[in-house]
Protein backbone atom coordinates (compact mmCIF):
# COMPACT_ATOMS: atom_id res chain seq x y z
CA UNK A 1 0.00 0.00 0.00
CA UNK A 2 1.30 3.24 -0.83
CA UNK A 3 3.12 5.46 2.38
CA UNK A 4 1.14 8.65 0.43
CA UNK A 5 -1.63 8.47 2.06
CA UNK A 6 -2.33 9.55 5.62
CA UNK A 7 -3.23 6.97 8.10
CA UNK A 8 -5.99 7.84 8.81
CA UNK A 9 -8.54 4.53 7.58
CA UNK A 10 -7.96 0.61 8.95
CA UNK A 11 -8.10 -0.34 5.34
CA UNK A 12 -9.20 -3.80 4.23
CA UNK A 13 -6.36 -5.66 1.90
CA UNK A 14 -8.71 -5.81 -1.24
CA UNK A 15 -9.22 -2.85 -4.48
CA UNK A 16 -12.21 -3.15 -6.43
CA UNK A 17 -12.20 -2.41 -9.62
CA UNK A 18 -15.34 -2.77 -10.98
CA UNK A 19 -19.02 -3.34 -10.47
CA UNK A 20 -22.39 -4.01 -11.56
CA UNK A 21 -25.31 -3.98 -9.34
CA UNK A 22 -24.46 -5.84 -5.82
CA UNK A 23 -21.59 -7.20 -7.25
CA UNK A 24 -18.02 -6.00 -6.73
CA UNK A 25 -14.68 -7.46 -8.57
CA UNK A 26 -11.41 -6.59 -7.29
CA UNK A 27 -7.88 -6.40 -9.00
CA UNK A 28 -7.77 -9.88 -9.33
CA UNK A 29 -11.38 -10.76 -10.65
CA UNK A 30 -12.94 -12.43 -7.43
CA UNK A 31 -16.30 -11.03 -7.01
CA UNK A 32 -17.97 -10.22 -3.90
CA UNK A 33 -22.03 -10.11 -2.50
CA UNK A 34 -21.40 -5.99 -1.74
CA UNK A 35 -24.13 -6.05 1.42
CA UNK A 36 -22.78 -2.81 3.12
CA UNK A 37 -23.03 -0.65 -0.45
CA UNK A 38 -20.61 1.67 0.40
CA UNK A 39 -22.18 2.57 3.94
CA UNK A 40 -25.46 3.23 2.57
CA UNK A 41 -24.38 5.09 -0.30
CA UNK A 42 -24.96 2.98 -3.45
CA UNK A 43 -28.75 2.24 -2.87
CA UNK A 44 -28.95 1.43 -6.54
CA UNK A 45 -25.96 -0.85 -6.71
CA UNK A 46 -22.91 0.00 -8.74
CA UNK A 47 -22.89 1.31 -12.29
CA UNK A 48 -26.65 1.61 -12.52
CA UNK A 49 -27.03 2.45 -16.00
CA UNK A 50 -29.38 5.58 -14.98
CA UNK A 51 -26.90 6.98 -12.79
CA UNK A 52 -24.07 6.48 -15.13
CA UNK A 53 -26.44 7.81 -18.22
CA UNK A 54 -27.23 11.25 -16.44
CA UNK A 55 -23.54 11.50 -15.31
CA UNK A 56 -22.26 11.05 -18.76
CA UNK A 57 -24.78 13.57 -20.49
CA UNK A 58 -24.55 16.32 -17.53
CA UNK A 59 -20.75 15.78 -17.80
CA UNK A 60 -20.77 16.27 -21.49
CA UNK A 61 -22.78 19.59 -21.12
CA UNK A 62 -22.42 21.53 -17.89
CA UNK A 63 -20.38 20.30 -14.71
CA UNK A 64 -20.08 23.40 -12.24
CA UNK A 65 -20.50 27.69 -12.47
CA UNK A 66 -21.09 28.90 -8.99
CA UNK A 67 -24.21 29.63 -6.15
CA UNK A 68 -23.47 33.27 -7.36
CA UNK A 69 -25.31 31.90 -10.47
CA UNK A 70 -29.06 30.27 -10.61
CA UNK A 71 -28.87 26.54 -10.87
CA UNK A 72 -32.16 25.07 -12.31
CA UNK A 73 -31.15 21.45 -11.80
CA UNK A 74 -30.47 22.56 -8.30
CA UNK A 75 -34.27 23.79 -8.15
CA UNK A 76 -35.69 21.15 -9.36
CA UNK A 77 -33.55 18.53 -7.06
CA UNK A 78 -35.60 20.85 -4.03
CA UNK A 79 -38.80 20.49 -5.86
CA UNK A 80 -38.25 16.85 -5.63
CA UNK A 81 -36.77 16.08 -2.26
CA UNK A 82 -39.74 18.91 -0.69
CA UNK A 83 -42.29 17.19 -2.52
CA UNK A 84 -41.35 13.49 -1.19
CA UNK A 85 -40.34 14.68 2.84
CA UNK A 86 -42.72 17.32 3.28
CA UNK A 87 -40.07 19.66 3.90
CA UNK A 88 -40.20 23.11 2.57
CA UNK A 89 -36.92 24.20 1.29
CA UNK A 90 -32.69 22.46 0.82
CA UNK A 91 -29.32 23.63 1.17
CA UNK A 92 -27.45 21.29 -0.79
CA UNK A 93 -23.33 20.67 0.28
CA UNK A 94 -21.37 17.93 -0.67
CA UNK A 95 -21.43 15.35 2.60
CA UNK A 96 -23.39 14.42 5.67
CA UNK A 97 -21.23 16.45 8.16
CA UNK A 98 -21.73 19.17 5.85
CA UNK A 99 -25.67 18.77 6.05
CA UNK A 100 -25.55 18.63 9.83
CA UNK A 101 -23.25 21.55 10.41
CA UNK A 102 -26.05 23.47 8.30
CA UNK A 103 -28.57 21.77 10.77
CA UNK A 104 -26.34 23.31 13.96
CA UNK A 105 -25.85 26.79 12.37
CA UNK A 106 -29.43 26.84 11.29
CA UNK A 107 -30.23 25.97 15.17
CA UNK A 108 -27.78 28.31 16.39
CA UNK A 109 -30.02 31.18 14.40
CA UNK A 110 -32.84 29.65 15.94
CA UNK A 111 -31.62 30.35 19.16
CA UNK A 112 -30.70 34.06 18.42
CA UNK A 113 -33.90 35.23 17.04
CA UNK A 114 -35.71 33.73 20.25
CA UNK A 115 -32.81 35.90 22.15
CA UNK A 116 -30.57 32.95 23.37
CA UNK A 117 -27.41 33.72 24.07
CA UNK A 118 -25.60 30.43 24.47
CA UNK A 119 -28.29 28.17 22.51
CA UNK A 120 -27.20 24.92 22.89
CA UNK A 121 -28.28 21.50 21.25
CA UNK A 122 -29.75 18.08 22.57
CA UNK A 123 -27.46 14.99 20.99
CA UNK A 124 -27.55 11.44 22.07
CA UNK A 125 -25.12 9.11 23.65
CA UNK A 126 -23.75 6.35 20.56
CA UNK A 127 -25.05 8.96 17.98
CA UNK A 128 -22.72 9.51 14.95
CA UNK A 129 -22.78 12.98 13.23
CA UNK A 130 -19.74 13.41 11.53
CA UNK A 131 -16.11 14.36 12.00
CA UNK A 132 -16.08 17.90 11.58
CA UNK A 133 -15.54 19.82 14.85
CA UNK A 134 -18.94 20.71 15.25
CA UNK A 135 -20.48 17.44 14.71
CA UNK A 136 -17.82 15.56 15.83
CA UNK A 137 -18.85 17.20 19.29
CA UNK A 138 -22.22 15.92 18.73
CA UNK A 139 -21.58 12.28 18.58
CA UNK A 140 -21.89 10.61 21.00
CA UNK A 141 -18.74 8.71 20.91
CA UNK A 142 -15.57 9.55 22.78
CA UNK A 143 -12.97 7.57 20.17
CA UNK A 144 -13.82 9.85 17.74
CA UNK A 145 -13.68 13.15 20.01
CA UNK A 146 -10.26 12.00 21.47
CA UNK A 147 -7.34 14.09 20.43
CA UNK A 148 -9.68 16.96 18.98
CA UNK A 149 -10.10 19.07 22.34
CA UNK A 150 -11.36 21.62 23.21
CA UNK A 151 -15.00 20.63 21.56
CA UNK A 152 -17.19 23.27 20.40
CA UNK A 153 -19.68 24.11 23.20
CA UNK A 154 -23.54 24.41 23.22
CA UNK A 155 -24.03 20.37 23.29
CA UNK A 156 -25.84 18.54 25.70
CA UNK A 157 -26.01 15.01 25.75
CA UNK A 158 -28.97 12.54 27.04
CA UNK A 159 -29.03 8.30 26.27
CA UNK A 160 -30.45 7.48 23.35
CA UNK A 161 -34.55 6.18 22.67
CA UNK A 162 -35.22 7.86 26.48
CA UNK A 163 -37.72 10.65 25.65
CA UNK A 164 -37.75 11.40 29.56
CA UNK A 165 -34.23 12.00 29.81
CA UNK A 166 -34.82 14.51 26.95
CA UNK A 167 -37.81 16.15 28.71
CA UNK A 168 -35.76 16.39 32.26
CA UNK A 169 -34.33 19.29 29.98
CA UNK A 170 -37.36 21.34 29.34
CA UNK A 171 -36.53 23.72 32.09
CA UNK A 172 -33.05 24.40 30.64
CA UNK A 173 -33.45 28.18 28.78
CA UNK A 174 -30.79 27.82 26.56
CA UNK A 175 -32.03 24.48 24.45
CA UNK A 176 -33.12 25.19 21.32
CA UNK A 177 -33.26 21.86 18.85
CA UNK A 178 -32.49 18.10 19.13
CA UNK A 179 -30.41 16.39 16.86
CA UNK A 180 -30.92 12.50 16.67
CA UNK A 181 -31.16 9.77 14.33
CA UNK A 182 -34.18 7.40 13.80
CA UNK A 183 -32.05 4.21 13.65
CA UNK A 184 -28.67 4.67 14.86
CA UNK A 185 -26.06 3.63 11.84
CA UNK A 186 -22.42 3.60 13.23
CA UNK A 187 -24.06 3.36 16.74
CA UNK A 188 -24.90 0.08 16.29
CA UNK A 189 -28.76 -0.23 13.82
CA UNK A 190 -30.51 0.48 17.22
CA UNK A 191 -34.02 0.82 16.53
CA UNK A 192 -35.89 3.09 18.91
CA UNK A 193 -39.19 2.77 20.66
CA UNK A 194 -42.37 3.19 19.22
CA UNK A 195 -43.64 7.19 20.06
CA UNK A 196 -39.90 8.20 20.45
CA UNK A 197 -39.95 10.78 17.67
CA UNK A 198 -43.62 11.98 18.17
CA UNK A 199 -42.55 11.98 21.69
CA UNK A 200 -39.43 14.48 20.82
CA UNK A 201 -42.14 16.17 18.03
CA UNK A 202 -44.74 17.19 21.06
CA UNK A 203 -41.81 18.71 23.05
CA UNK A 204 -40.23 20.24 20.04
CA UNK A 205 -43.51 22.00 19.88
CA UNK A 206 -44.04 22.67 23.51
CA UNK A 207 -40.57 24.64 23.58
CA UNK A 208 -40.27 26.31 20.60
CA UNK A 209 -37.04 23.81 19.40
CA UNK A 210 -36.08 22.46 16.25
CA UNK A 211 -36.25 18.95 15.46
CA UNK A 212 -33.62 17.91 13.66
CA UNK A 213 -33.44 14.30 12.40
CA UNK A 214 -30.30 13.24 11.11
CA UNK A 215 -31.00 10.61 8.13
CA UNK A 216 -27.92 10.67 6.94
CA UNK A 217 -27.44 6.37 6.75
CA UNK A 218 -31.23 6.08 7.42
CA UNK A 219 -32.94 8.36 4.63
CA UNK A 220 -33.37 8.11 0.51
CA UNK A 221 -35.81 5.02 0.76
CA UNK A 222 -33.46 2.80 3.14
CA UNK A 223 -35.76 1.87 5.64
CA UNK A 224 -38.97 1.29 3.73
CA UNK A 225 -40.11 4.08 2.91
CA UNK A 226 -37.82 7.62 1.73
CA UNK A 227 -37.18 8.49 5.11
CA UNK A 228 -37.67 6.73 8.10
CA UNK A 229 -39.25 9.61 10.25
CA UNK A 230 -42.04 8.44 7.82
CA UNK A 231 -43.19 5.38 9.77
CA UNK A 232 -43.85 7.35 12.60
CA UNK A 233 -46.20 10.14 11.14
CA UNK A 234 -44.20 13.29 12.37
CA UNK A 235 -42.50 15.61 10.22
CA UNK A 236 -38.83 16.56 11.43
CA UNK A 237 -38.62 20.87 11.47
CA UNK A 238 -34.83 19.82 9.97
CA UNK A 239 -33.25 16.85 7.90
CA UNK A 240 -29.75 16.18 7.19
CA UNK A 241 -29.32 13.98 3.60
CA UNK A 242 -26.30 12.98 2.04
CA UNK A 243 -24.94 9.14 1.75
CA UNK A 244 -28.00 7.39 -0.77
CA UNK A 245 -28.64 10.58 -2.27
CA UNK A 246 -25.73 10.50 -4.88
CA UNK A 247 -25.86 7.04 -5.14
CA UNK A 248 -21.28 7.84 -5.03
CA UNK A 249 -21.52 11.26 -6.44
CA UNK A 250 -20.52 13.79 -3.40
CA UNK A 251 -24.17 15.24 -2.64
CA UNK A 252 -25.41 16.32 0.66
CA UNK A 253 -28.83 18.28 1.71
CA UNK A 254 -30.03 19.98 4.69
CA UNK A 255 -33.66 20.17 4.79
CA UNK A 256 -35.81 22.58 6.55
CA UNK A 257 -39.76 23.40 7.27
CA UNK A 258 -41.76 26.52 9.04
CA UNK A 259 -39.51 29.08 10.98
CA UNK A 260 -35.96 27.23 9.84
CA UNK A 261 -36.75 27.55 6.18
CA UNK A 262 -35.98 31.17 6.29
CA UNK A 263 -33.40 31.02 9.19
CA UNK A 264 -30.54 31.52 6.35
CA UNK A 265 -30.03 34.97 4.04
CA UNK A 266 -27.60 35.49 1.18
CA UNK A 267 -23.94 36.02 3.23
CA UNK A 268 -25.22 33.43 6.02
CA UNK A 269 -24.12 30.14 4.89
CA UNK A 270 -22.74 28.79 1.33
CA UNK A 271 -20.61 26.27 -0.52
CA UNK A 272 -18.32 26.43 -3.45
CA UNK A 273 -19.23 23.03 -5.03
CA UNK A 274 -22.83 22.15 -3.28
CA UNK A 275 -25.26 21.64 -5.68
CA UNK A 276 -23.87 22.06 -9.08
CA UNK A 277 -25.08 20.75 -12.26
CA UNK A 278 -23.65 17.31 -11.62
CA UNK A 279 -24.53 16.19 -8.50
CA UNK A 280 -28.18 17.50 -8.54
CA UNK A 281 -28.26 15.54 -12.48
CA UNK A 282 -26.71 12.50 -10.23
CA UNK A 283 -29.22 12.82 -7.12
CA UNK A 284 -31.94 13.42 -9.40
CA UNK A 285 -31.63 10.14 -11.71
CA UNK A 286 -31.60 8.47 -8.17
CA UNK A 287 -35.02 9.70 -7.08
CA UNK A 288 -36.15 9.06 -10.30
CA UNK A 289 -35.28 5.45 -10.83
CA UNK A 290 -36.17 4.62 -7.22
CA UNK A 291 -39.31 6.38 -7.93
CA UNK A 292 -40.09 4.28 -10.75
CA UNK A 293 -39.24 0.76 -9.63
CA UNK A 294 -40.51 1.58 -5.91
CA UNK A 295 -37.40 1.12 -4.63
CA UNK A 296 -38.47 2.33 -1.03
CA UNK A 297 -41.45 -0.57 -0.81
CA UNK A 298 -38.54 -3.04 -2.30
CA UNK A 299 -36.63 -2.06 0.37
CA UNK A 300 -39.26 -2.88 3.03
CA UNK A 301 -40.27 -6.38 1.38
CA UNK A 302 -36.47 -7.22 1.18
CA UNK A 303 -35.90 -6.42 4.67
CA UNK A 304 -38.73 -8.41 6.14
CA UNK A 305 -37.54 -11.25 4.50
CA UNK A 306 -34.00 -10.93 5.86
CA UNK A 307 -34.78 -10.13 8.81
CA UNK A 308 -37.09 -13.25 8.98
CA UNK A 309 -34.30 -15.21 7.47
CA UNK A 310 -31.71 -14.15 9.80
CA UNK A 311 -33.99 -14.88 13.15
CA UNK A 312 -35.39 -18.21 11.66
CA UNK A 313 -31.47 -19.49 11.36
CA UNK A 314 -30.03 -17.87 14.09
CA UNK A 315 -32.39 -16.21 16.14
CA UNK A 316 -32.04 -19.14 18.60
CA UNK A 317 -28.13 -19.01 18.94
CA UNK A 318 -26.60 -18.47 21.97
CA UNK A 319 -24.07 -16.53 20.97
CA UNK A 320 -26.53 -13.69 18.69
CA UNK A 321 -27.98 -11.27 21.19
CA UNK A 322 -30.77 -9.53 19.08
CA UNK A 323 -31.44 -9.37 15.08
CA UNK A 324 -33.22 -6.18 14.29
CA UNK A 325 -33.28 -3.39 11.99
CA UNK A 326 -35.67 -1.82 9.88
CA UNK A 327 -35.79 -2.28 5.57
CA UNK A 328 -32.43 -2.47 4.63
CA UNK A 329 -30.90 -0.97 7.69
CA UNK A 330 -29.80 -4.55 9.31
CA UNK A 331 -27.81 -4.70 12.63
CA UNK A 332 -26.89 -8.48 14.04
CA UNK A 333 -25.62 -8.45 17.65
CA UNK A 334 -23.71 -10.75 19.19
CA UNK A 335 -22.35 -11.66 22.71
CA UNK A 336 -18.91 -10.91 21.64
CA UNK A 337 -16.91 -8.43 19.94
CA UNK A 338 -16.68 -9.98 16.13
CA UNK A 339 -14.72 -7.18 13.93
CA UNK A 340 -12.70 -9.96 12.98
CA UNK A 341 -16.04 -11.49 11.10
CA UNK A 342 -15.00 -8.52 8.63
CA UNK A 343 -12.32 -9.74 6.91
CA UNK A 344 -13.84 -13.41 7.43
CA UNK A 345 -16.32 -12.47 5.20
CA UNK A 346 -14.16 -10.84 2.69
CA UNK A 347 -12.09 -14.02 2.18
CA UNK A 348 -15.60 -15.25 1.73
CA UNK A 349 -16.66 -13.01 -0.90
CA UNK A 350 -19.46 -10.99 0.88
CA UNK A 351 -18.87 -7.41 2.05
CA UNK A 352 -20.31 -6.51 5.41
CA UNK A 353 -19.57 -4.04 8.57
CA UNK A 354 -19.19 -4.69 12.44
CA UNK A 355 -20.10 -1.83 14.40
CA UNK A 356 -20.69 -0.74 17.66
CA UNK A 357 -17.93 -3.30 18.46
CA UNK A 358 -20.31 -6.40 18.45
CA UNK A 359 -22.87 -5.70 16.06
CA UNK A 360 -22.66 -7.05 12.30
CA UNK A 361 -24.55 -4.46 10.33
CA UNK A 362 -26.04 -5.03 7.10
CA UNK A 363 -26.45 -2.26 4.03
CA UNK A 364 -27.09 -3.89 0.90
CA UNK A 365 -28.10 -2.00 -2.08
CA UNK A 366 -32.19 -1.89 -2.43
CA UNK A 367 -31.82 -3.44 -5.42
CA UNK A 368 -30.66 -6.87 -4.13
CA UNK A 369 -33.14 -9.76 -5.46
CA UNK A 370 -34.17 -12.87 -3.48
CA UNK A 371 -31.47 -15.03 -5.01
CA UNK A 372 -28.90 -12.68 -3.65
CA UNK A 373 -30.88 -12.07 -0.59
CA UNK A 374 -30.80 -16.15 0.11
CA UNK A 375 -26.81 -16.14 -0.67
CA UNK A 376 -26.19 -13.24 1.49
CA UNK A 377 -28.27 -15.33 4.53
CA UNK A 378 -26.54 -18.40 4.17
CA UNK A 379 -23.16 -17.01 3.79
CA UNK A 380 -23.55 -15.27 6.71
CA UNK A 381 -25.29 -17.71 8.82
CA UNK A 382 -22.73 -19.97 7.53
CA UNK A 383 -19.77 -17.41 9.24
CA UNK A 384 -21.48 -16.72 12.46
CA UNK A 385 -22.12 -19.95 13.43
CA UNK A 386 -18.45 -20.56 12.97
CA UNK A 387 -16.92 -17.88 14.21
CA UNK A 388 -19.60 -18.16 17.36
CA UNK A 389 -18.85 -22.37 17.99
CA UNK A 390 -16.69 -21.82 20.61
CA UNK A 391 -18.22 -19.80 23.98
CA UNK A 392 -17.32 -16.18 24.36
C1 LIG B 1 -22.13 8.90 7.53
C2 LIG B 1 -22.92 9.69 8.49
C3 LIG B 1 -22.62 11.03 8.76
C4 LIG B 1 -21.43 11.73 8.15
O1 LIG B 1 -21.47 11.78 6.77
P1 LIG B 1 -20.14 12.12 5.94
O2 LIG B 1 -20.61 12.18 4.53
O3 LIG B 1 -19.16 11.02 6.21
O4 LIG B 1 -19.64 13.41 6.45
C5 LIG B 1 -23.45 11.72 9.63
N1 LIG B 1 -24.51 11.12 10.22
C6 LIG B 1 -24.83 9.83 9.98
C7 LIG B 1 -26.03 9.23 10.65
C8 LIG B 1 -24.03 9.07 9.14
O5 LIG B 1 -24.32 7.78 8.93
Amino acid sequence: MSDALMHNYGRQPVAFERGEGVWLWDTEGRRYLDALSGIAVCGLGHAHPAVARALCDQANTLIHTSNIYRIPLQEQLAERLCALSGMERAFFCNSGAEANEAAIKLSRLHGHARGIANPTVIVMEGSFHGRTMATLTATGNAKIQKGFEPLVSGFLRVPYGDLAAIEQHAGNPDVVAVLVEPITGEGGIRVPPAGYLQGIRELCDRHDWLMMLDEIQAGIGRTGRWFAYQHEGVLPDVLSLAKGLGNGVPIGASLARGKAASLFTPGSHGTTFGGNPLVCRAALAVLETMDKQDLPGKAAHMGEYLLAGFRQRLGNHAAVREIRGRGLMIGIELDRPCAELVGKALQAGLLINVTAERVIRLLPPLIISDTEADQLLDQLTELVQSYTATPA
